[in-house]
Protein backbone atom coordinates (compact mmCIF):
# COMPACT_ATOMS: atom_id res chain seq x y z
CA UNK A 1 0.00 0.00 0.00
CA UNK A 2 1.35 3.20 -0.83
CA UNK A 3 1.20 6.22 1.53
CA UNK A 4 -0.88 9.09 0.58
CA UNK A 5 0.97 12.46 1.02
CA UNK A 6 -1.97 15.37 2.42
CA UNK A 7 -1.84 19.22 2.31
CA UNK A 8 -3.29 20.14 5.12
CA UNK A 9 -5.11 23.46 5.14
CA UNK A 10 -6.59 25.63 8.19
CA UNK A 11 -3.96 22.78 10.25
CA UNK A 12 -4.59 24.62 13.57
CA UNK A 13 -8.18 24.49 13.60
CA UNK A 14 -10.67 22.50 14.60
CA UNK A 15 -11.46 20.31 11.51
CA UNK A 16 -6.91 20.19 11.52
CA UNK A 17 -7.02 18.65 14.99
CA UNK A 18 -9.22 16.22 14.16
CA UNK A 19 -7.31 15.38 10.89
CA UNK A 20 -4.25 14.69 12.78
CA UNK A 21 -6.03 12.60 15.04
CA UNK A 22 -7.43 10.27 12.20
CA UNK A 23 -4.14 10.44 10.53
CA UNK A 24 -1.44 9.78 13.42
CA UNK A 25 -3.45 5.98 14.07
CA UNK A 26 -2.51 5.50 10.05
CA UNK A 27 1.13 6.08 9.36
CA UNK A 28 1.45 3.82 7.21
CA UNK A 29 -1.35 4.56 5.15
CA UNK A 30 -1.32 8.81 5.40
CA UNK A 31 1.48 11.36 6.19
CA UNK A 32 0.83 15.17 6.52
CA UNK A 33 3.62 16.70 3.80
CA UNK A 34 2.57 20.22 3.94
CA UNK A 35 0.84 22.24 6.34
CA UNK A 36 -0.92 25.85 6.07
CA UNK A 37 -2.89 28.36 8.30
CA UNK A 38 -2.90 31.88 9.15
CA UNK A 39 -0.96 33.50 12.53
CA UNK A 40 -1.21 30.32 15.11
CA UNK A 41 2.28 30.32 15.59
CA UNK A 42 2.74 27.90 18.79
CA UNK A 43 -0.33 25.65 17.46
CA UNK A 44 1.34 25.60 13.92
CA UNK A 45 5.10 24.75 15.47
CA UNK A 46 3.44 22.20 17.62
CA UNK A 47 1.55 20.42 14.63
CA UNK A 48 5.05 20.55 12.59
CA UNK A 49 6.79 19.04 15.65
CA UNK A 50 4.38 16.28 15.43
CA UNK A 51 4.03 15.38 11.74
CA UNK A 52 7.52 16.90 10.27
CA UNK A 53 5.60 18.13 7.49
CA UNK A 54 7.86 19.44 4.42
CA UNK A 55 6.76 22.98 4.42
CA UNK A 56 4.29 25.31 6.51
CA UNK A 57 2.53 28.10 5.09
CA UNK A 58 1.19 31.31 7.68
CA UNK A 59 -0.75 33.96 5.59
CA UNK A 60 0.68 36.47 7.94
CA UNK A 61 4.31 36.73 7.38
CA UNK A 62 5.39 38.02 11.09
CA UNK A 63 4.14 34.58 12.64
CA UNK A 64 5.76 32.78 9.66
CA UNK A 65 8.87 34.46 11.00
CA UNK A 66 8.33 33.50 14.38
CA UNK A 67 7.52 29.87 13.02
CA UNK A 68 10.59 29.72 11.38
CA UNK A 69 12.93 30.73 14.68
CA UNK A 70 11.15 28.27 16.93
CA UNK A 71 11.63 24.69 14.44
CA UNK A 72 15.29 26.11 13.57
CA UNK A 73 15.51 26.39 17.39
CA UNK A 74 14.29 22.69 17.41
CA UNK A 75 16.08 21.29 14.56
CA UNK A 76 12.93 20.54 12.52
CA UNK A 77 13.52 20.71 8.95
CA UNK A 78 10.46 21.75 7.72
CA UNK A 79 10.35 24.86 4.93
CA UNK A 80 8.45 27.82 6.37
CA UNK A 81 6.95 30.04 3.75
CA UNK A 82 4.76 33.30 4.01
CA UNK A 83 1.53 35.19 2.14
CA UNK A 84 -1.27 34.29 0.24
CA UNK A 85 0.67 32.78 -2.60
CA UNK A 86 2.30 30.46 -0.23
CA UNK A 87 -1.21 28.88 0.93
CA UNK A 88 -1.61 27.99 -3.00
CA UNK A 89 2.06 26.70 -2.97
CA UNK A 90 1.18 24.16 -0.28
CA UNK A 91 -2.71 23.62 -1.68
CA UNK A 92 -0.83 22.83 -4.71
CA UNK A 93 2.82 20.70 -3.29
CA UNK A 94 4.35 18.26 -5.29
CA UNK A 95 4.36 15.21 -3.70
CA UNK A 96 1.04 15.28 -1.91
CA UNK A 97 -2.14 13.82 -3.98
CA UNK A 98 -4.49 15.18 -1.20
CA UNK A 99 -5.68 18.24 0.15
CA UNK A 100 -7.99 18.76 2.80
CA UNK A 101 -9.47 22.27 3.01
CA UNK A 102 -10.10 23.08 6.01
CA UNK A 103 -9.81 26.62 5.89
CA UNK A 104 -12.75 28.75 6.99
CA UNK A 105 -14.36 31.20 5.00
CA UNK A 106 -14.20 33.21 1.88
CA UNK A 107 -10.37 32.87 2.06
CA UNK A 108 -9.99 29.12 1.31
CA UNK A 109 -11.68 29.92 -1.91
CA UNK A 110 -8.25 30.55 -3.54
CA UNK A 111 -6.33 27.89 -2.45
CA UNK A 112 -9.30 25.35 -2.96
CA UNK A 113 -9.25 26.62 -6.46
CA UNK A 114 -5.62 25.96 -6.99
CA UNK A 115 -5.84 22.21 -5.95
CA UNK A 116 -8.89 21.43 -7.86
CA UNK A 117 -7.13 22.85 -11.37
CA UNK A 118 -4.41 20.92 -10.14
CA UNK A 119 -6.10 17.70 -9.92
CA UNK A 120 -5.76 17.08 -6.41
CA UNK A 121 -8.37 14.91 -4.44
CA UNK A 122 -9.62 17.35 -2.41
CA UNK A 123 -11.45 16.44 1.07
CA UNK A 124 -13.44 19.91 1.29
CA UNK A 125 -14.65 21.25 4.77
CA UNK A 126 -14.12 24.67 3.60
CA UNK A 127 -17.79 25.03 2.48
CA UNK A 128 -17.76 28.52 2.19
CA UNK A 129 -15.72 28.30 -0.98
CA UNK A 130 -18.00 26.28 -2.37
CA UNK A 131 -20.72 28.99 -1.50
CA UNK A 132 -18.68 31.35 -3.49
CA UNK A 133 -16.93 29.23 -5.61
CA UNK A 134 -20.49 27.68 -7.03
CA UNK A 135 -19.96 26.80 -10.65
CA UNK A 136 -16.59 27.97 -10.97
CA UNK A 137 -15.55 25.84 -8.22
CA UNK A 138 -17.19 22.51 -9.92
CA UNK A 139 -15.84 23.68 -13.30
CA UNK A 140 -12.46 23.77 -12.12
CA UNK A 141 -12.85 20.24 -10.27
CA UNK A 142 -13.58 18.71 -13.74
CA UNK A 143 -11.47 20.65 -16.29
CA UNK A 144 -8.57 19.97 -14.00
CA UNK A 145 -9.30 16.14 -13.31
CA UNK A 146 -9.69 16.29 -9.19
CA UNK A 147 -11.81 14.60 -6.95
CA UNK A 148 -14.32 16.22 -4.06
CA UNK A 149 -14.77 14.44 -1.05
CA UNK A 150 -16.99 16.26 1.05
CA UNK A 151 -16.08 16.42 4.81
CA UNK A 152 -19.12 18.16 5.97
CA UNK A 153 -21.00 15.47 8.09
CA UNK A 154 -24.26 16.57 6.08
CA UNK A 155 -22.86 15.99 2.70
CA UNK A 156 -20.27 13.37 3.78
CA UNK A 157 -23.24 11.34 5.09
CA UNK A 158 -25.47 11.70 1.63
CA UNK A 159 -22.06 10.94 -0.64
CA UNK A 160 -21.94 7.90 1.65
CA UNK A 161 -25.93 7.24 0.73
CA UNK A 162 -25.54 7.82 -2.62
CA UNK A 163 -24.73 5.10 -5.21
CA UNK A 164 -21.00 4.46 -5.99
CA UNK A 165 -19.69 6.72 -8.76
CA UNK A 166 -22.49 9.51 -8.29
CA UNK A 167 -22.44 12.07 -11.30
CA UNK A 168 -24.37 14.76 -10.31
CA UNK A 169 -27.10 13.38 -12.30
CA UNK A 170 -30.41 13.33 -9.85
CA UNK A 171 -32.27 11.43 -12.34
CA UNK A 172 -30.46 9.10 -13.29
CA UNK A 173 -29.66 7.64 -9.41
CA UNK A 174 -33.30 7.94 -9.27
CA UNK A 175 -33.14 10.03 -6.22
CA UNK A 176 -36.29 12.59 -5.24
CA UNK A 177 -34.60 14.85 -2.42
CA UNK A 178 -31.62 15.21 -0.36
CA UNK A 179 -32.65 15.81 3.93
CA UNK A 180 -30.14 17.88 5.71
CA UNK A 181 -29.94 17.19 9.19
CA UNK A 182 -30.01 20.15 11.77
CA UNK A 183 -28.97 19.95 15.44
CA UNK A 184 -31.10 23.38 15.82
CA UNK A 185 -28.03 24.96 17.64
CA UNK A 186 -28.40 25.87 21.62
CA UNK A 187 -31.28 28.38 21.13
CA UNK A 188 -33.64 25.89 19.30
CA UNK A 189 -35.93 26.87 22.01
CA UNK A 190 -34.73 29.79 23.48
CA UNK A 191 -37.00 32.47 23.80
CA UNK A 192 -36.88 34.77 21.18
CA UNK A 193 -36.69 37.66 23.14
CA UNK A 194 -33.81 36.27 24.73
CA UNK A 195 -31.47 36.47 21.79
CA UNK A 196 -30.55 40.35 21.72
CA UNK A 197 -28.73 39.27 24.73
CA UNK A 198 -27.13 36.18 23.78
CA UNK A 199 -23.48 36.17 24.51
CA UNK A 200 -20.83 35.09 21.83
CA UNK A 201 -19.83 32.54 24.44
CA UNK A 202 -22.98 31.19 24.81
CA UNK A 203 -23.74 31.56 21.18
CA UNK A 204 -21.08 28.71 20.65
CA UNK A 205 -21.82 26.34 23.07
CA UNK A 206 -23.48 23.93 21.18
CA UNK A 207 -25.05 20.96 21.92
CA UNK A 208 -23.87 18.79 20.17
CA UNK A 209 -20.64 19.39 18.39
CA UNK A 210 -17.69 20.97 19.16
CA UNK A 211 -16.04 23.38 16.28
CA UNK A 212 -14.78 26.40 15.90
CA UNK A 213 -16.19 30.03 16.55
CA UNK A 214 -17.45 31.09 13.51
CA UNK A 215 -19.01 27.58 12.44
CA UNK A 216 -20.51 27.45 16.15
CA UNK A 217 -22.25 30.86 15.64
CA UNK A 218 -23.74 29.63 12.09
CA UNK A 219 -25.37 26.89 13.37
CA UNK A 220 -26.92 29.11 16.54
CA UNK A 221 -28.34 31.25 13.43
CA UNK A 222 -29.09 28.20 11.11
CA UNK A 223 -26.59 29.87 8.98
CA UNK A 224 -24.52 27.04 8.62
CA UNK A 225 -27.33 24.89 7.29
CA UNK A 226 -27.76 27.61 4.86
CA UNK A 227 -25.02 27.51 3.34
CA UNK A 228 -25.26 23.92 3.44
CA UNK A 229 -28.09 23.92 1.21
CA UNK A 230 -26.14 25.91 -1.09
CA UNK A 231 -23.16 23.69 -0.72
CA UNK A 232 -25.33 20.35 -1.52
CA UNK A 233 -26.92 22.26 -4.84
CA UNK A 234 -23.38 22.53 -6.22
CA UNK A 235 -21.92 18.88 -5.17
CA UNK A 236 -24.76 16.95 -5.98
CA UNK A 237 -26.29 18.91 -8.87
CA UNK A 238 -29.67 18.81 -7.18
CA UNK A 239 -32.25 21.40 -7.21
CA UNK A 240 -32.95 23.65 -4.66
CA UNK A 241 -36.46 22.30 -4.60
CA UNK A 242 -35.42 18.65 -3.80
CA UNK A 243 -32.83 19.69 -0.99
CA UNK A 244 -34.40 19.97 2.65
CA UNK A 245 -33.97 20.68 6.30
CA UNK A 246 -34.75 18.79 8.93
CA UNK A 247 -34.17 19.38 12.29
CA UNK A 248 -32.96 16.21 14.47
CA UNK A 249 -32.00 17.55 17.65
CA UNK A 250 -29.66 14.20 18.99
CA UNK A 251 -27.17 14.83 15.94
CA UNK A 252 -27.27 10.88 15.18
CA UNK A 253 -28.89 10.65 11.83
CA UNK A 254 -25.95 13.03 9.59
CA UNK A 255 -28.18 13.33 6.55
CA UNK A 256 -30.48 11.40 4.38
CA UNK A 257 -31.25 10.64 0.53
CA UNK A 258 -34.54 9.61 -0.77
CA UNK A 259 -34.81 7.76 -3.76
CA UNK A 260 -38.02 7.40 -6.51
CA UNK A 261 -38.85 3.78 -4.88
CA UNK A 262 -39.48 5.46 -1.70
CA UNK A 263 -36.28 4.56 0.17
CA UNK A 264 -34.65 6.27 2.21
CA UNK A 265 -31.03 5.69 3.06
CA UNK A 266 -29.23 8.16 6.50
CA UNK A 267 -26.22 7.53 7.53
CA UNK A 268 -25.95 7.77 11.63
CA UNK A 269 -23.20 7.98 14.16
CA UNK A 270 -22.00 9.76 16.81
CA UNK A 271 -21.37 12.96 16.13
CA UNK A 272 -17.57 13.27 15.93
CA UNK A 273 -15.70 14.67 12.54
CA UNK A 274 -13.12 12.27 12.59
CA UNK A 275 -16.05 9.93 10.89
CA UNK A 276 -16.23 11.51 7.96
CA UNK A 277 -12.85 12.82 7.85
CA UNK A 278 -12.04 8.96 8.20
CA UNK A 279 -14.42 8.10 5.43
CA UNK A 280 -13.18 10.67 3.37
CA UNK A 281 -9.94 9.56 3.78
CA UNK A 282 -9.53 6.34 3.05
CA UNK A 283 -13.34 5.95 0.73
CA UNK A 284 -13.89 3.53 -0.65
CA UNK A 285 -11.92 1.73 2.18
CA UNK A 286 -13.02 1.79 5.99
CA UNK A 287 -10.17 2.85 8.83
CA UNK A 288 -10.21 2.97 12.75
CA UNK A 289 -11.42 7.04 13.01
CA UNK A 290 -10.94 6.90 17.14
CA UNK A 291 -14.98 7.74 17.10
CA UNK A 292 -16.82 6.27 20.24
CA UNK A 293 -19.77 3.59 18.72
CA UNK A 294 -22.82 4.69 18.51
CA UNK A 295 -25.08 2.82 21.10
CA UNK A 296 -28.55 3.42 19.76
CA UNK A 297 -30.49 1.62 23.19
CA UNK A 298 -28.65 4.55 25.05
CA UNK A 299 -29.61 7.20 22.54
CA UNK A 300 -33.55 5.98 23.11
CA UNK A 301 -35.17 7.91 20.97
CA UNK A 302 -34.72 10.29 17.73
CA UNK A 303 -36.55 13.40 16.92
CA UNK A 304 -37.44 15.05 13.91
CA UNK A 305 -38.90 18.54 13.35
CA UNK A 306 -39.59 21.10 10.57
CA UNK A 307 -37.48 23.93 10.73
CA UNK A 308 -38.77 27.27 11.88
CA UNK A 309 -37.69 29.96 9.20
CA UNK A 310 -39.11 32.93 11.62
CA UNK A 311 -36.70 31.64 14.57
CA UNK A 312 -33.73 30.93 11.93
CA UNK A 313 -34.17 34.23 9.22
CA UNK A 314 -30.55 33.07 7.90
CA UNK A 315 -31.90 30.12 6.73
CA UNK A 316 -34.97 31.26 4.57
CA UNK A 317 -31.96 34.12 3.24
CA UNK A 318 -29.80 31.18 2.44
CA UNK A 319 -32.54 29.64 0.29
CA UNK A 320 -33.21 33.37 -1.19
CA UNK A 321 -29.70 33.29 -2.30
CA UNK A 322 -29.84 30.12 -3.95
CA UNK A 323 -32.94 31.47 -5.76
CA UNK A 324 -31.36 34.22 -6.83
CA UNK A 325 -28.39 32.75 -8.30
CA UNK A 326 -24.77 34.18 -9.45
CA UNK A 327 -23.30 36.37 -7.33
CA UNK A 328 -26.31 36.56 -4.38
CA UNK A 329 -24.82 33.54 -2.48
CA UNK A 330 -21.80 35.25 -2.69
CA UNK A 331 -22.87 38.10 -1.35
CA UNK A 332 -25.09 36.78 1.83
CA UNK A 333 -21.84 34.56 2.75
CA UNK A 334 -19.57 38.17 2.99
CA UNK A 335 -21.98 39.44 4.64
CA UNK A 336 -22.65 36.31 7.46
CA UNK A 337 -18.40 36.55 7.84
CA UNK A 338 -18.65 40.10 8.35
CA UNK A 339 -21.42 40.08 11.25
CA UNK A 340 -20.19 36.81 12.46
CA UNK A 341 -17.14 38.15 13.58
CA UNK A 342 -18.15 41.39 14.81
CA UNK A 343 -20.36 39.45 16.98
CA UNK A 344 -17.70 37.23 18.53
CA UNK A 345 -15.87 40.44 18.83
CA UNK A 346 -18.61 42.03 21.22
CA UNK A 347 -19.15 44.86 18.77
CA UNK A 348 -22.63 44.44 17.62
CA UNK A 349 -25.75 41.88 19.06
CA UNK A 350 -26.57 38.58 18.05
CA UNK A 351 -30.35 39.43 16.11
CA UNK A 352 -27.93 42.02 14.04
CA UNK A 353 -26.43 39.23 12.51
CA UNK A 354 -29.55 38.14 9.81
CA UNK A 355 -30.60 41.52 9.74
CA UNK A 356 -26.64 42.53 8.27
CA UNK A 357 -27.61 39.64 5.55
CA UNK A 358 -30.95 40.55 4.66
CA UNK A 359 -29.55 44.38 4.11
CA UNK A 360 -26.80 43.42 2.33
CA UNK A 361 -28.35 40.99 0.18
CA UNK A 362 -30.88 43.50 -0.66
CA UNK A 363 -28.22 46.16 -1.45
CA UNK A 364 -25.69 44.40 -3.53
CA UNK A 365 -25.75 44.98 -7.12
CA UNK A 366 -26.96 42.25 -9.00
CA UNK A 367 -24.55 40.77 -11.79
CA UNK A 368 -23.13 37.76 -13.47
CA UNK A 369 -20.28 36.60 -12.13
CA UNK A 370 -17.85 34.61 -14.29
CA UNK A 371 -14.29 34.30 -12.87
CA UNK A 372 -12.88 34.38 -9.28
CA UNK A 373 -12.38 38.30 -10.15
CA UNK A 374 -15.81 38.50 -10.33
CA UNK A 375 -16.51 36.75 -7.11
CA UNK A 376 -13.81 38.83 -5.20
CA UNK A 377 -15.73 42.03 -6.54
CA UNK A 378 -19.00 40.60 -5.08
CA UNK A 379 -17.37 39.74 -1.67
CA UNK A 380 -15.41 43.17 -1.27
CA UNK A 381 -18.45 45.00 -1.78
CA UNK A 382 -21.21 42.69 0.13
CA UNK A 383 -17.93 43.25 2.98
CA UNK A 384 -18.56 47.44 2.39
CA UNK A 385 -22.18 46.99 2.62
CA UNK A 386 -22.46 45.03 5.49
CA UNK A 387 -19.62 47.29 7.40
CA UNK A 388 -21.97 50.13 6.48
CA UNK A 389 -25.25 48.38 7.49
CA UNK A 390 -23.21 47.77 11.08
CA UNK A 391 -21.91 51.23 11.44
CA UNK A 392 -18.54 49.50 11.39
CA UNK A 393 -15.37 50.76 10.00
CA UNK A 394 -14.72 49.23 6.59
CA UNK A 395 -11.65 47.48 8.08
CA UNK A 396 -13.89 45.13 10.31
CA UNK A 397 -14.86 43.73 6.78
CA UNK A 398 -11.71 41.47 6.27
CA UNK A 399 -11.90 37.71 6.36
CA UNK A 400 -12.49 36.05 9.34
CA UNK A 401 -8.78 35.17 11.02
CA UNK A 402 -8.21 32.29 13.78
P1 LIG B 1 -11.33 26.92 13.02
O1 LIG B 1 -11.63 28.34 13.25
O2 LIG B 1 -11.17 26.01 14.17
O3 LIG B 1 -9.99 26.81 12.13
C1 LIG B 1 -9.83 27.58 10.97
C2 LIG B 1 -8.49 27.31 10.31
O4 LIG B 1 -8.39 28.17 9.16
C3 LIG B 1 -7.28 27.65 11.19
O5 LIG B 1 -6.26 26.72 10.95
C4 LIG B 1 -6.85 29.04 10.71
O6 LIG B 1 -5.48 29.30 10.88
C5 LIG B 1 -7.18 28.94 9.24
N1 LIG B 1 -7.43 30.26 8.64
C6 LIG B 1 -8.35 31.17 9.02
N2 LIG B 1 -8.29 32.25 8.23
C7 LIG B 1 -7.30 32.01 7.34
C8 LIG B 1 -6.73 32.75 6.28
N3 LIG B 1 -7.17 33.98 5.98
N4 LIG B 1 -5.73 32.19 5.57
C9 LIG B 1 -5.26 30.96 5.90
N5 LIG B 1 -5.76 30.20 6.89
C10 LIG B 1 -6.76 30.73 7.60
O7 LIG B 1 -12.45 26.38 12.01
P2 LIG B 1 -13.01 24.88 11.85
O8 LIG B 1 -14.14 24.68 12.77
O9 LIG B 1 -11.88 23.91 11.82
O10 LIG B 1 -13.66 24.98 10.38
C11 LIG B 1 -12.89 24.97 9.21
C12 LIG B 1 -13.81 24.81 8.01
O11 LIG B 1 -14.46 23.54 8.09
C13 LIG B 1 -14.94 25.86 7.96
O12 LIG B 1 -15.19 26.17 6.62
C14 LIG B 1 -16.14 25.12 8.54
O13 LIG B 1 -17.36 25.59 8.03
C15 LIG B 1 -15.86 23.70 8.07
N6 LIG B 1 -16.48 22.67 8.91
C16 LIG B 1 -16.09 22.55 10.22
C17 LIG B 1 -16.68 21.59 11.03
C18 LIG B 1 -16.25 21.39 12.47
O14 LIG B 1 -16.72 20.49 13.12
N7 LIG B 1 -15.35 22.20 13.00
C19 LIG B 1 -17.68 20.76 10.50
C20 LIG B 1 -18.04 20.92 9.17
C21 LIG B 1 -17.44 21.87 8.38
MG1 LIG C 1 -22.20 20.36 8.65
Amino acid sequence: MSVRNIALLGATGSIGASTIDVVARHPDRFRISAVAAHRNVERLAEVCRRCRPEVAAMLDPASARELEKLLAADRIPTRVLAGADALIDVATWNGTDTVLAAIVGAAGLAPTLAAARAGKRILLANKEALVIGGELFMRAVRDGGAMLVPIDSEHNAVFQCLPHGYARDPEAAGVERILLTASGGPFRTRDLSDLEHVTPDQACAHPRWSMGRKISVDSATMMNKGLEVIEAHWLFGVARERIEVVVHPESVVHSLVEYRDGSVLAQLGNPDMRTPIAQALASPQRIESGARRLDLAQVGSLNFERPDFVRFPCLQLAYDALDAGGCASIALNAANEVAVAAFLSGRIRYPRIPAACATTLERVSSRMVASVEDCLAVDAEARRIACEALRLPPSAGASLAA
